[in-house]
């Protein structure tokens, strides 16, 4: 009689599994809420200083473990935010251990000294693992020559960081310059880089993780790479530029911009080929109302007159492309 029961409860308990295993397996779309991994917008600037939006910055979190792309300035306050308004621990400064940047431009590389020594002062005890173009090393050693008082006062008898048995190499860091193809893989996740087309040596890269495929463009000319790395992914956070926008700016930007960037029009055509699940936008140029420079503004124009509201990209967007899209803002989690 004990055998049977045990058997009957061993089968439930299958049963149960099995059931499970099903339903896990016909989840297409994993949900914020049951997803294992989530992308977590920590700055969806450019270099407009706009109080709203931080500097480019980007966390893929994978159960506790998050990795960065880019560190625009504003990352370390925005990840604290998000660590605590979001309920995402994994984005704690101090649990920051591994991060890509795209490129080297200022807006997405101005809060590396932060990342790195903020992150350390607030608890990571191991050097920053950190990956990007050919400069990165030097960019690197330069930041910490720069910070040599700080990090000499902070470990010397009398610092506050003098516990070596804690922190022992937290402000280190291994700076790794890449290539194209598979560049990190751990138990969570596989990285690869692509190369795209910016004014400088520049990558994307496509995050494969157990449940999700995320790909992120950094700052680019549309690149046939980006739709081969997506290709079906179940995010795609990439650049856009306004038309709207651009056809009032000077000449020299619009230049720059056909030739390094990709507009909202171009974005349309290359999300209609990489099909992915979500398209998130960022990186969009915008001067909110007050806070554009005078020599950029059009004579006679109005305060707002290069302010990219979300209803333009939103109008600009949907005319062209009809997938599931998103205007990224910074604490947004998908
Ligand atoms: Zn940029
Ligand atoms: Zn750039």
């Amino acid at each position: 009689m004990k055998s049977w029961s045990t058997a009957s409860h061993l089968l439930v308990i299958m049963l149960i599994a099995v059931i499970g295993a099903t339903q896990e397996s016909t989840s297409h779309s994993p949900t914020q809420q049951t997803a294992r991994t989530r992308v977590v917008l920590l700055g969806t600037g450019t270099p407009v200083p706009d109080p709203d939006r931080s500097g480019p910055a980007t966390a893929i979190v994978v159960d506790d473990s998050a990795y960065v792309v880019d560190f625009g300035p504003g990352i370390v306050r925005r990840a604290e935010s998000a660590a605590l308004n979001r309920k995402i621990p994994a984005v704690e400064p101090g649990n920051l251990k591994v991060a890509f940047v795209t490129h080297l431009h200022s807006d997405h590389t101005a809060g590396y000294s932060d990342l790195i020594l903020s992150g350390w002062t607030s608890g990571r005890r191991v050097p920053l693992e950190v990956y990007g173009p050919s400069g990165l090393q030097s960019m690197t050693e330069r930041i910490l020559q720069a910070y040599r008082v700080d990090i000499e006062t902070r470990t010397n008898p009398d610092g506050p960081m003098r516990d070596a048995g804690r922190f022992p190499d937290g402000w280190k860091v291994n700076a790794h310059e890449i290539k194209s193809g598979v560049i990190y893989k751990d138990e969570k996740v596989m990285v690869t880089a692509f190369a795209t087309k910016h004014a400088m040596e520049s990558y994307g890269y496509r995050f494969d993780t157990p449940d999700r495929r995320i790909v992120i463009s950094g700052d680019t000319n549309p690149v046939e790479e980006t739709i081969t790395a997506c290709n079906g992914c179940d995010v795609l956070i990439h650049e856009a530029q306004p038309l709207e926008l651009l056809a009032k700016m000077p000449q020299s930007i619009q230049s720059f911009v056909a030739k390094y960037h990709t507009t909202t029009e171009q974005l349309a055509e290359l999300a209609n080929k990489a099909k992915p699940k979500l398209l998130v936008i960022y990186h969009t140029i915008s001067f909110p109302p007050g806070i554009a420079p005078s020599r950029l503004l059009p004579p006679k124009a109005g305060a707002d007159a290069l302010y990219a509201s979300p209803e333009m990209l939103q109008k600009e967007i949907e005319s062209r492309y009809s997938g599931k899209f998103a205007i990224g803002k910074d604490l947004d989690v998908y």
